[in-house]
């Protein structure tokens, strides 16, 4: 079977805020050149028609969409000065933040609540439902917006992108072709905008082959994991804002809680947790659970039920850990080219700020007929030049502080607040490492003792395992069921573990299997091994469970884990989250 060729001028890998907002943004430029010239009020000539794409994995824009979601509409208003009018999916104004300070068992809410978490003006939403919106825009403006699409591999000519391929259709578990089988497409475009969301399948390899993140700080993540919780008439408040510090983390730990009311009996509650933790028993998903047991939260969960879940892994590291945001062929956005301010916890307005210069940059290259890498390098000009540049550049420091734990990184904020950015020590950069390379090894005991000899993962200090009371607190499986997860069973495992050997072997003595904690769907398990003996494990895979977060590509301690794209229309299907 032959595998198909579609050509466009312009295409943007991922349907996120950043690629859609990009995709409107550039079709908006073209649309009011080309008046212009005809009106004769501008010199140049049309541009004319223009083929630009949007390639999303997902079955339906917005089924892979995941935030808070707390948006600064300052680049939604940008792009579309009307949104209110246009009927932008706003679940509530912001009408009251708090800050709370927890311990196990009891609350303190901060007098005052630090400026970056101030919420004044923001907009409460479902980014699914934001970005399930602006596709309608898009596709009303001729962008192409093709769902089922996951960009596998880059396409290069030396070292010049050309495009992406999409991934095969109809492989078995075995790889071999099934009836229904259909080579994925070759998608070549003038311009490739990365828009893949955070550890993106096609940026990851274009890291390695173009030396993208040479020189810069390594990429740190949280994971979030949320769930929306429909609760008594009353019970939630709507537009209130609540973040926390403190319970259920160590000290140690980079984290915290979120609960956003969404409605007056919708609540979006939520727990990002630190991969850079110390602890190879890290739980994101146990995380989220031992929060709700907190009194505080508790109390405004009373006589509601969980009725969705979703998680993401989130880029933390700041300013200095951004890749290079342009090369020959490629511009990166959004999650993709690290827009996100951690100390705000927001980066939704980032990443459309971001697609919409790129998408300033392409007009440039179209106007001029000319998408030379040196051209393309004006995006990161644009960037340097642009309010999302001085918003990041202001907290560059941020997440670097919380390596020495909550109250060195609460110092540190405050430095950085009053000196523009700069750390406790008034230095400019502060270096870091990789969040998988600060897993320490569990204490000297080797991990199969810590296990008590078993298969069974070890009692994790930071999970209610085993304590799950399946009302307010669930477990892994019963999350994945409210994700609406599912991908065909007969297909390819799309989680890479380049050598299982060390699952059963030195990750089992080092570190317990951290796999077992950090997947916050269940999808990797350690069970009995007859066949190498009584007390032998092995890896099993639940492929079909994988809410695509990226978290095991990123935390696996020895780097052997690839997530790969499964076959396209995979995954959860995320309703307002
Ligand atoms: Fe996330 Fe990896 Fe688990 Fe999938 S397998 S849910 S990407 S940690």
């Amino acid at each position: 079977m032959e595998r198909e060729t579609l050509e466009f001028d312009v295409q943007f890998v991922g349907a996120g805020p950043a690629g859609l907002a990009g995709a409107i943004h550039l079709a908006n430029l073209i649309a009011a050149h080309d008046a212009a010239v005809a009106a004769g009020t501008a010199g140049a000539k049309a541009i004319g028609e223009v083929s630009i794409a949007v390639l999303e994995k997902a079955a339906r824009v917005g089924g892979h969409g995941i935030s808070g979601a707390v948006l600064d509409p300052r680049a939604l208003a940008e792009l579309i000065p009307d949104f209110r009018a246009q009927g932008c999916p706003i679940e509530s104004e912001v009408t009251r933040d708090d800050v709370y300070f927890l311990t196990r068992g009891g609350h303190l809410r901060l007098p005052i609540v630090p400026p970056m978490l101030q919420n004044h003006g923001n907009l409460i939403l479902s980014l699914g439902n934001l970005v399930g919106w602006l596709a309608g825009i898009a596709e009303a403006k001729g962008v192409f917006v093709l769902t089922e699409t996951p960009a596998a591999e880059p396409l290069l000519d030396e070292r010049r992108v050309v495009g992406v391929r999409t991934g095969d259709k109809g492989l078995d578990r075995r790889g071999e072709k099934k009836p229904s089988y259909q080579p994925g497409a070759d998608c070549r475009a003038k311009a490739t905008v990365l828009c893949e969301g955070p550890r993106g399948t096609i940026a990851k390899q274009l890291e390695h082959q173009l030396g993208l993140t040479t020189g810069r700080n390594a990429q740190v993540y949280s994971t979030g994991v949320k769930e929306l919780w429909d609760v008594p008439a009353g019970r939630a408040h709507r537009g209130r804002v609540i973040h926390t510090m403190g319970f259920p983390l160590p000290n140690e730990t980079f984290g915290g809680g979120f609960i956003y009311g969404m409605t007056d009996s919708l609540w979006s509650v939520g727990f990002v947790t630190g991969l850079d933790a110390h602890d190879p028993r890290n739980d994101p998903h146990g995380n989220l659970q031992r929060f709700k047991t907190h009194p505080l939260v508790a109390s405004l969960l009373q006589g509601g039920k969980a009725v969705a879940y979703g998680a993401k892994a989130i880029p933390e590291g700041g300013w200095w850990a951004m890749p290079e945001l342009a090369a020959d062929g490629v511009l990166l956005c959004g999650d993709s080219g690290g827009f996100l301010n951690g100390a705000r916890l927001k980066g939704i307005h980032l990443a459309m700020k971001s697609g919409m210069l790129a998408a300033e940059t392409l007009f440039e290259c179209l106007k001029a007929g000319d998408f030379s890498a040196a051209r393309l390098a004006g995006y990161p000009g644009r960037v340097a030049a642009s309010w999302a540049a001085a918003e990041l550049r202001s907290v560059r420091n941020f997440h670097q502080g919380f390596e020495h734990g909550l109250f060195a990184g609460m110092l540190g904020t405050a430095v950085g607040i009053a000196t523009g950015g700069r750390d406790l020590f008034l230095r400019d950069r502060v270096r870091n490492v990789p969040g998988y390379a600060r897993m320490r090894k569990l204490g000297g005991a080797s991990g199969a003792a810590a296990n008590g000899g078993s298969h069974a993962p070890a009692p994790a200090s930071n999970s209610v395992s085993g304590r799950f009371d399946g009302t307010r607190t669930l477990d892994k499986l019963a999350d994945v069921y409210l994700s609406g997860t599912r991908h065909d069973e007969d297909q390819p495992v799309h989680l890479h573990v380049h050598d299982t050997s060390v699952c059963a072997t030195r990750c089992r003595t080092e570190f317990g299997n951290p796999c077992q904690h950090f997947c916050p769907a269940k999808v990797y398990e350690m069970v009995p091994d007859p066949e190498h003996g009584p007390e032998a494990i092995k890896l099993h895979i639940n492929a079909s469970n994988c809410v695509h977060c990226k978290t095991c590509d990123i935390a696996d301690p020895y780097q052997i884990i690839t997530w790969v794209t499964p076959e396209g229309g995979g995954g959860p299907d995320y309703q307002r989250l």
